[in-house]
């Protein structure tokens, strides 16, 4: 669903991605872990090329992302991405906002894009928040909203960046819990988190990141109880 096949990516002479070579199956639900500055946001970013890359290919669903002639708007709307930040239109009520891009870009009409909008919002455990603003709700609930507003465009994955960590702590349970339904539901998912309890509930593998690659994949139960190298064991040991 998600391939990487030899990716490198570049900041002038710093080399942020180093030869990365991995998949994510359909159904899978991979957690990318690693410190700061691993290149953790980079390697998700480069999925819907908020980030370019100089060598290597990326497939989503298929296809090659970085295809000349490829409508990058289209396609971005389509891969489904959640932010730290929610990044919704404050102007418009939740519904709206999760009607948005189905209606411009899949041509949906405005009641058909409504209707999925308050299903969606039932979804995430906000039905009664269908017509509120964004400044009306918690930062926790401007989050389910994000979600909702990928899930909108059906996206075939669902990439995630760290989607709690700007968070109250009372908030991280409920948008835990709205991800862990999307991946019992099945879903595709590439998620970068430190919250580690989720990893190990429901991750099917864990890809752990230092300096721009990937030293470590694994089970959550093989990668959290017997690390391999000495970089995923320091990490592991400095997070208890
Ligand atoms: P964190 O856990 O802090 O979010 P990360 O693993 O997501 O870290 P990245 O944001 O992917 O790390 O950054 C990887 C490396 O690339 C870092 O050394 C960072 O300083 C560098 N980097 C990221 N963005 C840029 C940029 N726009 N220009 C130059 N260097 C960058
Ligand atoms: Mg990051």
């Amino acid at each position: 669903m998600i391939a990487f096949k030899q990716v490198s990516k570049w900041y002038g002479a710093y080399q942020a991605l180093a030869n990365i070579d991995a998949q994510v199956a359909r159904g899978e639900v991979v957690v990318v872990c690693g410190p700061s500055g691993s290149g953790k946001s980079t390697l998700i970013r480069t999925v819907n090329r908020l980030e370019s890359i100089q060598d290597g290919t990326i497939e989503f669903d298929g296809k090659d992302v970085n295809a000349p002639g490829i409508d990058i708007n289209r396609f971005r709307s389509q891969v489904g991405f959640v932010f730290q930040s929610f990044n919704l239109f404050p102007h418009l009520s939740v519904a709206e906002n999760i009607a948005l891009a189905p209606t411009t870009v899949l041509r949906k009409s405005k009641r058909e894009a409504r209707e999925r909008a308050v299903a969606l919002l039932d979804r995430v455990g906000l039905a009664a928040k269908v017509d509120a603003y964004p400044g009306q709700l918690s930062g926790g609930q401007q989050q389910r909203v994000a979600i909702a507003r990928a899930l909108a465009m059906d996206p075939p994955a669902m990439l995630f960046d760290e989607p709690t960590s700007a968070l109250d702590p009372e908030m991280v349970g409920e948008v835990l819990q709205v991800m862990k339904q999307l991946a019992r539901e099945g879903m595709t998912m590439m998620c970068v988190t430190h919250e580690m309890g989720f990893a190990r509930e429901v991750a099917d593998r864990v890809w752990f990141m230092d300096h721009g690659a990937i030293v470590e994949t694994g089970s959550p139960d093989a990668f959290f109880s017997t690390p391999q190298s000495a970089r995923a064991q320091k990490f592991l040991s400095d997070l208890r």
